[in-house]
C-alpha cells in the first residue's frame, strides 16, 4: 500500500468516477490508498455516458446532487489547470414530447415531487423561439438545472486528484476482495494477496458480483445505453431529453399519464426501442440513448437512435458521426445508490448503483463511504444502506 500517512491502508475496486473519487476522499482523510482498475481509467460508464450533471427527480438523491455540483466547484478551483470545470451556469434541460398531455402529465409530476424547481410547459411556438433546431408539432417541459459537461472529463478530473493527494493507480488489473473468517484482509490481484484494512467495491454494475460471489445477492444490474457521438453544426443550447425518458430515470409520471401503473426502475420494461436525449459539450453531441438488459452491438443501434432524435431535432439526421458506444449502468433494484458495509464481511463497503445519475451523485456517495471508512459521522441516508437489500 502507498502513501505517506499513517492512516489505514484501502483498497478501492473500480476506475470510474465512483472509485476514483472515492479514492481521493479517502486519501485526502489520510487514508494510504491503491485503486485496481482492470482495464483504464473511466472504461465503463463514466467514460462513455452523455455527459450531463442533472436535478435529479427523485427527492433522496437531491442532497447528493447538491454535495456534487459543489465538489466539482471545489475540484476546478484546487487545480484550475485540470481540464475540468463545471460550466459557470445551467443550459437548461427540455423533456420534450409529441403529445401535449404527456408534457403536462410530466409538468404535474415533477411540482408534486420537485417543488423547488421552477416548471415550465412550453408550447411548440414558444419551444421553437427558444430552440429554433427543434422539429415542428414538439412540446417541452423546461426543468431550469442541467449542466452538460464532456463525458469523461469528471472522472480524470478525479483520477488527477486522487493521484496529486498519492493514491496508488494500477491500471490493467482486476482485482476482488479477499476475507478470512468474515474479515476483510486485502484484494487478490492477478495471483497476488495485497493486505489492506478495508476494501470499497465501486465497480459499477460488477459490484455485486465481487461483493458476493455466491451470486445470492444481486441488487445492481447493468442496464446497457448505447450513444452516438454526432457534431451537429447548431445544436440545441439546452439538454434535450424525451419526456417518455422519465420511466427509465425513475419518476414514472409519463408511463401514469399512458395508463400503466407507475413503475420504479426495477421493475419497469426496459425499452427496446431507443429514448432520445442530446446533449452538447466540447463541440460535440451526444445523442442517446438505449436501456437494454443484453450488451448491445453499438453500430446497429446508430441509425435506431439517430432516426428516434430525428423526430425531435431534424438536423440530427445529416450530422456527421464521431463515435458509436455503448456502456452498462449500475442499476440498483430501487433506483437508489448501495453506500455502506455490506452484513456479511466485516471492512468490506460498496460504492455503487447510480443507474442514469453516478456523474451527477457518485461523486457525493463517495464522500460518504470514504468518511465510513475513515471513522467520521458519515451521515449516510438509511434508503442508500446496502444491507436494504439483506445478507449474501
Ligand atoms: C448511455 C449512458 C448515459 C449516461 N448518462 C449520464 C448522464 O448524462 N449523467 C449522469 O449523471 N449519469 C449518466 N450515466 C450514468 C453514469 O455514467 C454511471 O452511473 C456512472 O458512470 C457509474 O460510475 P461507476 O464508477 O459506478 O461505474 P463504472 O464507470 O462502470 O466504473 C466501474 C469500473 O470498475 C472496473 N472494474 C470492474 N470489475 C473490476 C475488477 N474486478 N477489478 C478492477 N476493476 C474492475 C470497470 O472496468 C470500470 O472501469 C449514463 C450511463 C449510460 C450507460
Amino acid at each position: 500500500m502507498s502513501g505517506p500517512s499513517n492512516g489505514p491502508a484501502v483498497a478501492v475496486i473500480g476506475g470510474g468516477i465512483v472509485g476514483l473519487a472515492t479514492a481521493a476522499y479517502l486519501a485526502e482523510g489520510g487514508a494510504r490508498v491503491t485503486l485496481y482498475e482492470r482495464e483504464a481509467i473511466a472504461s465503463g460508464a463514466s467514460g462513455r455516458n452523455s455527459g450531463v450533471v442533472q436535478h435529479p427527480f427523485d427527492p433522496a438523491l437531491v442532497p447528493l446532487y447538491h454535495e456534487t455540483v459543489a465538489a466539482y466547484r471545489r475540484l476546478a478551483e484546487i487545480a484550475p489547470d485540470g481540464g475540468f470545470a463545471l460550466p459557470a451556469s445551467s443550459a437548461g434541460l427540455l423533456l420534450v414530447a409529441h403529445a401535449a398531455a404527456v408534457v403536462e402529465a410530466l409538468a404535474g409530476h415533477l411540482r408534486a415531487t420537485v417543488p423547488e424547481l421552477a416548471i415550465e410547459v412550453l408550447a411548440e411556438a414558444e419551444l421553437r423561439r427558444l430552440e429554433p433546431s427543434i422539429a415542428e408539432g414538439v412540446v417541452a417541459v423546461r426543468v431550469p438545472v442541467a449542466y452538460p459537461v464532456v463525458p469523461a472529463a469528471p472522472t480524470y478530473a478525479w483520477a488527477n486528484r486522487a493521484e496529486r493527494l498519492g493514491v496508488a493507480i494500477r491500471l490493467g488489473r482486476s482485482a476482488r476482495p479477499s476475507a478470512v473468517a468474515g474479515r476483510v484482509t486485502g484484494v487478490d490481484v492477478d495471483g497476488r494477496h495485497d493486505p489492506a484494512d478495508a476494501v470499497v467495491v465501486a465497480a459499477g454494475p460488477w459490484t455485486a458480483e465481487l461483493a458476493d460471489p455466491s451470486g445470492r445477492w444481486r441488487p445492481i444490474r447493468p442496464l446497457w445505453g448505447v450513444v452516438v457521438e454526432t457534431l451537429l453544426a447548431s445544436p440545441p443550447g439546452h439538454v434535450i431529453e424525451e419526456a417518455a425518458m422519465d420511466v427509465a430515470l425513475g419518476t414514472g409520471a409519463v408511463a401514469a399519464a399512458a395508463g400503466a401503473a407507475p413503475e420504479d426502475p426495477a421493475s419497469s420494461d426496459v425499452a427496446s426501442t431507443p429514448e432520445t436525449s442530446l446533449v452538447t459539450a466540447g463541440g460535440a453531441t451526444a445523442v442517446g440513448s438505449t436501456f437494454l438488459e443484453d450488451e448491445p452491438d453499438p453500430p446497429a443501434w446508430t441509425e435506431p437512435i439517430l432516426a428516434r432524435a430525428a423526430t425531435f431535432v431534424p438536423a440530427v439526421a445529416d450530422a456527421p458521426i464521431r463515435e458509436t458506444r455503448a456502456c452498462a449502468r449500475p442499476l440498483a433494484a430501487d433506483g437508489r445508490p448501495l453506500v455502506g458495509r455490506v452484513p456479511w464481511v466485516d471492512g468490506l463497503l460498496i460504492c455503487s448503483g447510480h443507474g442514469p445519475w453516478g456523474i451527477t451523485t457518485g461523486p457525493a456517495s463517495a464522500r460518504q463511504v470514504a468518511d465510513l471508512v475513515l471513522g467520521r459521522d458519515a451521515a449516510i441516508p438509511a434508503e442508500f444502506d446496502p444491507a436494504r437489500f439483506g445478507a449474501a
